[in-house]
């Protein structure tokens, strides 16, 4: 690995396919930011921003925002984040090969692609059982997450709510765009020699151990 921060990681795959989830769990275990971009728009968008306006169009149409919005926004958070020393962790970023070359352009390395694959039922059945807390970004699942008391976040309390967006028809419509404009960047990573799959369908533990085994040793052949 090479001078600065210590980990920089993409973690990559179809929507709902556990990149909050896993990027939740790495951010605790190794101290490193996580810079989610759908995170980031839904904050614009809640907040009716100028950038927010523009984007909750495509959002709500499960298309992808456009590359020139998204690449200024990703790039003045890692700028900004530049103290968290650990490394970051970009989690829904780069989701087209233009966003990865405007990575690329800007000098920002990355040691380590994560893909993780899943079967496309399960993304469906992940997708639209999801809840979400607005106020701490934890995931639930009313079958396989549920929060302790159905409604609530289990960390912070937050009354918990599904996004407009993992609605059946809108997930359909998210996993064509997906495997039309994203799914190239996984022979464009593995070609550069920085794409590690993992299994997402199992417990988001054994996911979690892993990426970290990837990670252990990315670490030890560079
Ligand atoms: P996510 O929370 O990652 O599933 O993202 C939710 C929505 O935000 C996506 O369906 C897109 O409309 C938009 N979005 C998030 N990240 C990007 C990106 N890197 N490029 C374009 N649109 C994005």
């Amino acid at each position: 690995m090479t001078d600065g921060p210590r980990y920089r990681l993409i973690l990559f795959g179809p929507p709902g396919v556990g990149k909050g989830t896993q990027a939740r769990l790495l951010q605790q275990r190794l101290g490193i930011c996580s810079i989610a971009t759908g995170d980031l728009l839904r904050d614009e968008v809640a907040r009716k921003t100028d950038l927010g306006l523009q984007a909750a169009r495509f959002m709500e149409a499960g298309s992808l925002v456009p590359d020139e919005v998204v690449i200024g926004m990703v790039k003045g958070r890692i700028r900004a984040q530049g103290g968290c020393g650990a490394g970051f962790i970009l989690d829904g970023f780069p989701r087209t090969v233009a966003q990865a070359e405007a990575l690329r352009a800007a000098d920002i390395g990355i040691d380590l692609v994560v893909y993780l694959r899943v079967s496309e039922e399960a993304i469906i059945r992940r997708l639209t059982g999801r809840k979400i807390c607005p106020s701490c970004g934890r995931v639930f699942h009313v079958e396989y997450a549920p929060p302790a008391d159905g409604a609530h976040c289990d960390s912070c309390s937050a009354a918990l709510i599904t996004r407009e967006d993992d609605q059946e028809a809108t997930v359909r419509a998210r996993l064509r765009v997906y495997e039309e404009k994203t799914a190239p960047l996984v022979r464009y990573y593995r070609e550069q020699g920085l794409l590690a799959t993992v299994d997402g369908m199992q417990e988001p533990e054994h996911v979690l151990q892993d990426i970290l085994t990837v990670l252990r040793q990315t670490r030890t052949e560079s």
